[in-house]
């Protein structure tokens, strides 16, 4: 059982700027699994930029062309899980000798590994035997190899002996050409008007994309709504409105980061240089604003500071955007980054 998904296909992964590294590399280690340099074979990216799809599209394309190769899909957490009844039921031999004689294996998800010294300890020997061996291995993961967290040294420079190619926002043609896609798959037809609407106002996530181009797809056919604008905007609403909700610590740190230009690691660290603390406290009144955390949770999660640390910093904030013309711009400039 090779636990692949044939509708993830690379027919169905729509080329575009964003996505053509990460998918020439995909298709030139489906031609020669653990025949090139891409070895393994990182994609990383946000949620719902199409790693899944894209492991799974490589997998497929394999055992196409060689359907004599054992291909595996896992996720790190499935993986995780069989690591930890192994060793519960005394045959943790059995489960590394089972990974060590597979040809392609596909992880997905390692970040989830963060934190298990246990099963990175098992996935380094597993690692190490498949790569002397000549087999690929393929791994995603939410985040570069440089921003992962918890992830012992030794993994991490394995991580980097291949290619880690990024999956990033599709731009507005690709983002139409998705859904064209989505619809005539699907036998729909859909005026063209509608759907430059939807990608024009959903952007950051094609998982997203598709759910407002399913919706309006059931609304349509079974409310028997005809499928208009007005139907769209109300569907995109949605949407547009359950991302803003759905925006997590981790990435309104990255989105601060990315806007001072300075590492996660450095926003986190215990410095007290000004604009470092400023970022962090930007952080953390964003992590407030916008996500349901405790102020505890919020202070854990933004540099193991305590809830005192995190509600000084809103307040901060809070004083600074109102007397500091500089700063005010800071939180505007944020907001508009984190509500894309
Ligand atoms: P991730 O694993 O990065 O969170 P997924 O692989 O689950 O994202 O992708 C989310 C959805 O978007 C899936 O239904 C996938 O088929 C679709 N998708 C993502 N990128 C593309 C693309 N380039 N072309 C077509 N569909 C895509
Ligand atoms: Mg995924």
């Amino acid at each position: 059982e090779s636990q692949l998904n044939p509708n993830y296909s690379f027919e169905n992964f729509l080329e575009g700027d964003s996505n053509r590294l990460a998918r020439s590399a995909g298709l030139a280690v489906s031609a020669k699994p653990g025949g090139t340099s891409f070895n393994p074979l990182l994609i990383f990216g946000g949620v719902g930029l199409g790693k899944t799809h894209l492991a799974h599209a490589i997998g497929v394309e394999i055992k196409d062309k060689y359907p004599e190769k054992t291909v595996l899909y896992i996720s790190a957490e499935k993986f995780t899980q069989q690591y930890i009844d192994s060793v519960k039921k005394n045959n943790r031999n059995d489960f590394i000798h089972f990974y060590q004689i597979i040809d392609v294996l596909i992880i997905d998800d390692v970040q989830f590994l963060s934190g298990k010294t246990g099963t990175q300890d098992v996935f380094f020997h597993i690692f190490n035997h498949l790569h002397q061996n000549g087999k690929q291995v393929i791994l995603t993961s939410d985040k570069a190899p440089v921003d992962m967290q918890d992830i012992e040294q030794r993994l991490l420079s394995r991580f980097k002996w291949g290619l880690s190619a990024e999956l990033q926002s599709p731009d507005f043609e690709t983002r139409v050409s998705i859904l064209n896609n989505k619809l005539y798959r699907d036998g729909v037809d859909m005026p063209e008007e509608i759907v430059e609407y939807v990608a024009k106002h959903i952007k950051t996530n094609v998982r997203e994309l598709e759910g407002a181009i399913i919706s309006l797809i059931a609304q349509s056919s079974f409310n028997k709504k005809e499928i208009t604008l007005d139907l769209a905007k109300q569907i995109v609403e949605k949407f547009v409105k359950n991302t803003k909700r759905e925006v997590s610590i981790d990435y309104i740190q990255k989105v601060v980061s990315d806007y001072f230009q300075m590492n996660v690691d450095t926003l986190q660290s215990k410095t007290r240089k000004r604009h470092i603390v400023q970022a962090r406290q930007l952080a953390m009144f964003f992590a407030k604003k916008y996500t349901k955390a405790s102020l505890a949770s919020i202070g854990s999660q933004i540099g193991k500071r305590d809830h005192a640390t995190v509600l000084h910093a809103c307040k901060t904030v809070d004083n600074l955007s109102t007397t500091d013309k500089q700063f005010k711009k800071y939180v505007e400039d944020i907001t508009k980054k984190l509500s894309v």
